[in-house]
């Protein structure tokens, strides 16, 4: 006959409970890793260039850093809705090109002629545009 073993018992009833909170503890872990600085500034680096934005580093005239570092005035219309738009990290990364979250505060008309304006060069052609715009949204 068999002795009692209490710690195969032990094993027998908390083996769930045990991975439960095993897991738990990772994903504390994990959260608190995300939050450190040293998670921060390894994420929030130029895989292109090398350089930490979350330490303000930005190459000019590499584009995954995109000229700002965490932050930027808007830019469909050069900030002048005053908003502050945040890079997206994983985004930059996956195309190794800046990527940014934000909103435009201005009226979506103002914010389409800033655009054209940005691929036109002049402030002529904006004037057209805006034309351009008011009529054909009568159709
Ligand atoms: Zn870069
Ligand atoms: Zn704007």
């Amino acid at each position: 006959m068999e002795e009692f073993n209490p710690h195969i018992y032990a094993q027998q009833i908390s083996p769930d409970e045990y991975k439960r909170q095993a897991q738990v503890e990772t994903e504390q872990q994990v959260k608190q890793l995300r939050q450190s600085d040293e998670y921060q500034r390894w994420i929030n680096t130029c895989r292109t260039c090398g350089v930490c934005w979350y330490e303000g580093g930005v190459s000019p005239g590499c584009s995954e850093c995109g000229g700002h570092p965490m932050t930027r005035p808007c830019p469909i219309c050069s900030g002048m809705c005053n908003k502050i738009w945040n890079r997206d990290t994983d985004m930059s990364h996956s195309y190794s090109q800046a990527h940014w979250d934000g909103e435009c505060a201005l009226p979506i008309e103002q914010q389409q002629a800033h655009m054209l304006m940005a691929l036109t060069g002049t402030s002529d052609s904006i004037t057209e545009a805006m034309k351009d715009l008011s009529s054909s949204s009568n159709d």
